[in-house]
Protein backbone atom coordinates (compact mmCIF):
# COMPACT_ATOMS: atom_id res chain seq x y z
CA UNK A 1 0.00 0.00 0.00
CA UNK A 2 1.20 3.55 0.65
CA UNK A 3 4.45 4.57 1.46
CA UNK A 4 5.72 6.11 4.76
CA UNK A 5 7.91 9.68 4.88
CA UNK A 6 8.31 11.89 7.23
CA UNK A 7 7.52 15.74 6.17
CA UNK A 8 8.86 18.62 7.87
CA UNK A 9 6.70 21.67 7.98
CA UNK A 10 7.75 24.90 9.64
CA UNK A 11 10.37 23.12 11.96
CA UNK A 12 7.66 20.01 12.76
CA UNK A 13 7.95 17.01 11.48
CA UNK A 14 4.90 14.57 10.47
CA UNK A 15 4.44 10.93 9.59
CA UNK A 16 2.85 11.39 5.74
CA UNK A 17 1.65 8.48 3.88
CA UNK A 18 2.18 8.72 0.05
CA UNK A 19 -0.29 6.48 -1.51
CA UNK A 20 0.17 8.00 -4.30
CA UNK A 21 3.37 5.80 -4.95
CA UNK A 22 1.92 2.61 -4.79
CA UNK A 23 1.78 1.77 -8.54
CA UNK A 24 1.53 -2.08 -8.91
CA UNK A 25 2.50 -4.30 -11.52
CA UNK A 26 -1.14 -5.65 -11.41
CA UNK A 27 -2.31 -2.17 -11.98
CA UNK A 28 -0.25 -1.38 -15.36
CA UNK A 29 -0.44 -4.80 -16.34
CA UNK A 30 -4.46 -4.52 -16.24
CA UNK A 31 -4.63 -0.99 -17.63
CA UNK A 32 -2.61 -2.08 -20.81
CA UNK A 33 -5.16 -5.24 -21.15
CA UNK A 34 -7.80 -2.76 -20.30
CA UNK A 35 -6.45 -0.07 -23.00
CA UNK A 36 -6.00 -2.30 -25.50
CA UNK A 37 -9.77 -4.02 -25.49
CA UNK A 38 -11.29 -0.22 -25.09
CA UNK A 39 -9.19 1.39 -28.14
CA UNK A 40 -9.12 -1.54 -29.88
CA UNK A 41 -5.06 -1.88 -30.93
CA UNK A 42 -2.54 -4.79 -29.54
CA UNK A 43 0.82 -5.19 -27.79
CA UNK A 44 3.98 -6.54 -29.69
CA UNK A 45 7.90 -6.70 -28.11
CA UNK A 46 9.73 -3.95 -30.24
CA UNK A 47 13.18 -6.26 -30.08
CA UNK A 48 10.78 -9.02 -32.23
CA UNK A 49 9.60 -7.11 -34.88
CA UNK A 50 11.35 -7.66 -38.12
CA UNK A 51 9.27 -4.41 -39.16
CA UNK A 52 10.72 -2.78 -36.60
CA UNK A 53 14.18 -3.55 -37.52
CA UNK A 54 13.59 -2.50 -41.18
CA UNK A 55 12.98 1.01 -39.42
CA UNK A 56 15.09 1.28 -37.20
CA UNK A 57 17.48 1.07 -40.28
CA UNK A 58 15.78 3.37 -42.32
CA UNK A 59 15.79 5.76 -39.27
CA UNK A 60 19.54 5.64 -39.01
CA UNK A 61 20.29 5.95 -42.70
CA UNK A 62 18.56 8.98 -42.80
CA UNK A 63 20.03 10.93 -40.00
CA UNK A 64 16.77 10.79 -37.48
CA UNK A 65 17.34 8.24 -34.67
CA UNK A 66 19.85 6.14 -33.77
CA UNK A 67 19.38 2.71 -34.60
CA UNK A 68 19.87 1.69 -31.00
CA UNK A 69 17.78 4.65 -29.15
CA UNK A 70 15.46 3.81 -31.07
CA UNK A 71 14.79 -0.07 -30.31
CA UNK A 72 15.58 0.68 -27.08
CA UNK A 73 14.01 3.87 -25.76
CA UNK A 74 10.89 4.19 -27.67
CA UNK A 75 7.23 3.00 -28.11
CA UNK A 76 6.18 3.25 -31.72
CA UNK A 77 2.67 2.62 -32.58
CA UNK A 78 1.84 2.10 -36.46
CA UNK A 79 -2.10 1.50 -37.10
CA UNK A 80 -3.47 -0.52 -34.14
CA UNK A 81 0.36 -2.44 -33.42
CA UNK A 82 1.60 -0.50 -30.41
CA UNK A 83 5.45 -2.06 -30.10
CA UNK A 84 7.10 -1.69 -26.93
CA UNK A 85 10.87 -1.76 -25.98
CA UNK A 86 10.33 -2.67 -22.10
CA UNK A 87 8.60 -5.60 -20.60
CA UNK A 88 5.18 -4.13 -18.82
CA UNK A 89 4.85 -4.60 -14.99
CA UNK A 90 8.49 -4.61 -14.85
CA UNK A 91 10.83 -2.40 -13.50
CA UNK A 92 10.96 -0.06 -10.83
CA UNK A 93 7.97 2.43 -9.47
CA UNK A 94 9.52 5.12 -12.37
CA UNK A 95 9.24 2.62 -14.89
CA UNK A 96 6.12 1.55 -13.93
CA UNK A 97 4.85 4.73 -14.14
CA UNK A 98 6.53 5.21 -17.28
CA UNK A 99 4.88 2.50 -18.58
CA UNK A 100 1.61 3.57 -17.39
CA UNK A 101 1.63 7.13 -19.19
CA UNK A 102 3.20 5.19 -22.26
CA UNK A 103 0.35 3.38 -22.70
CA UNK A 104 -1.86 6.38 -22.44
CA UNK A 105 0.16 8.78 -25.01
CA UNK A 106 0.04 5.56 -27.32
CA UNK A 107 -3.62 5.22 -27.37
CA UNK A 108 -3.96 8.70 -28.19
CA UNK A 109 -2.38 7.75 -31.11
CA UNK A 110 -4.71 4.96 -32.27
CA UNK A 111 -7.19 7.54 -31.52
CA UNK A 112 -5.66 10.30 -34.14
CA UNK A 113 -5.56 7.07 -36.40
CA UNK A 114 -8.89 6.51 -35.66
CA UNK A 115 -10.06 10.24 -36.56
CA UNK A 116 -7.87 10.68 -39.34
CA UNK A 117 -7.51 7.45 -41.09
CA UNK A 118 -5.09 6.85 -43.86
CA UNK A 119 -3.91 11.02 -43.60
CA UNK A 120 -2.82 9.75 -40.11
CA UNK A 121 0.11 8.00 -41.41
CA UNK A 122 0.20 10.18 -44.69
CA UNK A 123 0.47 13.70 -42.31
CA UNK A 124 2.35 12.20 -39.65
CA UNK A 125 5.28 10.92 -42.05
CA UNK A 126 5.39 13.72 -44.39
CA UNK A 127 4.50 17.06 -42.63
CA UNK A 128 6.96 18.41 -39.65
CA UNK A 129 3.89 20.16 -37.99
CA UNK A 130 1.54 17.88 -38.57
CA UNK A 131 2.72 15.45 -36.71
CA UNK A 132 4.41 18.32 -34.24
CA UNK A 133 0.50 18.59 -33.51
CA UNK A 134 -0.28 14.62 -33.42
CA UNK A 135 2.73 14.54 -30.46
CA UNK A 136 1.36 17.33 -28.53
CA UNK A 137 -1.67 15.75 -28.47
CA UNK A 138 -0.02 12.49 -26.99
CA UNK A 139 2.44 14.51 -24.93
CA UNK A 140 -0.47 16.24 -23.22
CA UNK A 141 -1.49 13.02 -22.11
CA UNK A 142 1.44 12.00 -20.94
CA UNK A 143 1.96 15.02 -18.84
CA UNK A 144 -1.97 14.27 -17.60
CA UNK A 145 -1.07 11.04 -16.24
CA UNK A 146 2.50 11.92 -14.90
CA UNK A 147 0.80 14.58 -12.91
CA UNK A 148 -2.22 11.96 -11.50
CA UNK A 149 0.62 9.00 -11.26
CA UNK A 150 2.66 11.16 -9.05
CA UNK A 151 0.04 12.69 -7.19
CA UNK A 152 0.50 16.20 -8.14
CA UNK A 153 4.25 16.30 -10.10
CA UNK A 154 4.64 17.92 -13.54
CA UNK A 155 6.47 17.36 -16.84
CA UNK A 156 8.13 20.33 -17.99
CA UNK A 157 6.60 21.70 -21.85
CA UNK A 158 10.46 22.53 -22.48
CA UNK A 159 11.47 18.44 -21.89
CA UNK A 160 8.70 16.83 -23.46
CA UNK A 161 8.70 19.37 -26.87
CA UNK A 162 12.29 19.02 -26.89
CA UNK A 163 11.94 15.53 -27.34
CA UNK A 164 10.69 16.04 -30.80
CA UNK A 165 13.84 16.15 -32.14
CA UNK A 166 13.94 12.83 -31.88
CA UNK A 167 11.26 12.74 -34.40
CA UNK A 168 12.56 15.17 -37.35
CA UNK A 169 10.58 18.47 -35.85
CA UNK A 170 12.05 21.72 -36.99
CA UNK A 171 12.89 24.25 -34.41
CA UNK A 172 9.81 26.43 -34.58
CA UNK A 173 7.69 22.90 -34.34
CA UNK A 174 9.36 22.46 -31.56
CA UNK A 175 8.57 26.06 -30.16
CA UNK A 176 5.10 25.59 -31.13
CA UNK A 177 4.52 22.28 -28.71
CA UNK A 178 6.61 23.93 -26.32
CA UNK A 179 3.94 26.87 -25.62
CA UNK A 180 1.03 24.30 -26.44
CA UNK A 181 1.89 22.02 -23.98
CA UNK A 182 3.29 25.44 -21.39
CA UNK A 183 -1.12 26.34 -21.53
CA UNK A 184 -1.70 22.46 -20.70
CA UNK A 185 0.25 22.08 -17.80
CA UNK A 186 -1.68 25.68 -16.07
CA UNK A 187 -4.87 23.66 -17.40
CA UNK A 188 -3.89 19.95 -15.54
CA UNK A 189 -2.36 22.07 -12.56
CA UNK A 190 -5.74 23.12 -11.69
CA UNK A 191 -7.03 19.60 -11.87
CA UNK A 192 -8.55 19.59 -14.99
CA UNK A 193 -7.78 16.65 -17.74
CA UNK A 194 -9.46 16.45 -21.16
CA UNK A 195 -8.23 13.79 -23.47
CA UNK A 196 -10.59 11.19 -22.80
CA UNK A 197 -7.62 8.76 -23.08
CA UNK A 198 -6.82 10.09 -19.74
CA UNK A 199 -9.99 10.13 -18.71
CA UNK A 200 -10.90 6.63 -19.35
CA UNK A 201 -7.28 5.33 -17.80
CA UNK A 202 -7.91 7.47 -14.57
CA UNK A 203 -11.05 6.08 -14.17
CA UNK A 204 -9.75 2.40 -14.33
CA UNK A 205 -6.85 3.21 -12.27
CA UNK A 206 -9.03 4.76 -9.78
CA UNK A 207 -11.70 1.56 -9.85
CA UNK A 208 -8.74 -0.53 -9.30
CA UNK A 209 -7.51 0.55 -6.01
CA UNK A 210 -5.17 3.42 -7.25
CA UNK A 211 -5.05 6.49 -5.50
CA UNK A 212 -3.49 9.43 -7.38
CA UNK A 213 -4.07 13.01 -7.53
CA UNK A 214 -7.20 14.54 -6.94
CA UNK A 215 -8.82 15.62 -10.78
CA UNK A 216 -11.75 17.15 -11.49
CA UNK A 217 -13.73 14.90 -13.44
CA UNK A 218 -13.99 11.74 -11.05
CA UNK A 219 -15.06 14.11 -7.72
ZN1 LIG B 1 3.93 9.81 -29.72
Amino acid sequence: MGQDYTKKIEGKSYLVTEFANSLTKEQVVGLWEYMGRKYDFNVVQKASAKEMQYIAFALDAMGIQNKKKFMQSYTTTIGRTVYVPFVIGEGSLTQLRNQAATCVHEAQHVVQFDRDSIYFIKNYTTSQPARAHYEAEGYRCTMEMFYYLTGGKMLTATSLANMLAGYGVSESDIRVTRRHLHISSKVIRMGDIISNTSKTAIRWLNNHGFVGATVDFIK
